[in-house]
């Protein structure tokens, strides 16, 4: 799975030792990622790997080399050139990817989450960048990932995919959307659906996950059973959503006909490959 998978030792018991990852900055062969405002530095189809900051956060340990990222906000990096992640998926190998998926989240976190939620005062980095902490209220604040679930909705013989109104002609994926407080996973599940399609979900089960560093998501995919009713796009976020035969699918995986799906990066994609796999 594409942002999945960094291969990273966390390190989350020492890393709380301040000593601790100053001397894993301190080793010669520490690197860090660089981001900016521009997106991942990469050159020749890599991540640009250089000597980490004071400023850089700490993401694990790589076969025991000391792996930090650091947020160069508006400067530039002195060689490579920056790429949005969706370009970086697909041009990085996996393991990058991941690295700098993960990157983005936590650095997009620390630039979002400058000030207290409570109290409203500047809060300082604790935890080699996993934490940040309130001096005045004592609060701590922790890198948020939000759960988002995203399902592949069948009747048995079909395959429920939408178009958000603000996608481009003829693309469509299986429907997503955010959990909300107090809702269990199949809760959301079978709500989304309800709300999106005015379809109801008779059964879901898990199938996998993606993080999904935009900004700070976590993908959970589901297989969900239906009882086959006329789809209509009760949501102001569909323009369409209906039923798809597996030939019309087949076809759309393959480039053939009019419709598009998710680029192969995303676990949207995966499942709706999956789904075809079975149904074939
Ligand atoms: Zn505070």
């Amino acid at each position: 799975m594409t942002f999945a998978g960094t291969g990273l030792d966390r390190a989350a018991a020492q890393r709380t030792r301040p000593d601790w990852v100053t001397a894993q900055r301190e080793e010669p062969a520490a690197r860090a990622l660089l981001l900016s405002e521009r997106g991942i530095w990469m050159e020749n189809g890599r991540v640009l790997l250089v000597r980490p900051r004071d400023s850089s956060v700490f993401l694990g340990l790589a076969a025991g080399v000391p792996v930090f990222a650091t947020d160069l906000g508006d400067e530039e990096a002195v060689r490579g050139a920056p790429a949005g992640l969706r370009e970086a998926a697909t041009e990085l190998p996996a393991e990058e990817a991941a690295l700098a998926a993960y990157a983005a989240s936590l650095l997009g976190w620390h630039r979002r989450h400058r000030f207290c939620a409570n109290c409203g005062r500047r809060t300082e980095r604790r935890d080699a960048g996993h934490e940040r902490h309130c001096p005045a209220c004592g609060t701590h604040h922790f890198p948020r990932t939000d759960p988002v679930v995203i399902v592949r909705v069948t009747d048995g013989a079909r395959l429920l995919l939408g178009r958000k109104a603000d996608w481009p002609e003829r693309r469509y994926s299986v429907l997503a959307g955010y959990v909300e407080p107090g809702e269990t996973l199949e809760d959301a599940v079978r709500r989304e659906i309800h709300e999106e399609a005015g379809v109801e979900v008779l059964s879901a089960s898990y199938v996998a996950s993606q993080p999904w560093p935009f900004p700070s998501s976590l993908m959970l995919g589901f297989h969900a059973q239906a009882d086959g009713g006329e789809p209509r796009p009760n949501d102001v976020e569909l323009a369409d959503v209906r039923w798809f035969d597996p030939s019309e699918v087949e076809d759309a995986a393959a480039g053939r006909g009019g419709v598009f799906l998710p680029p192969p990066f995303t676990i949207a994609r995966r499942l709706i490959d999956g789904w075809l796999a079975a149904a074939a």
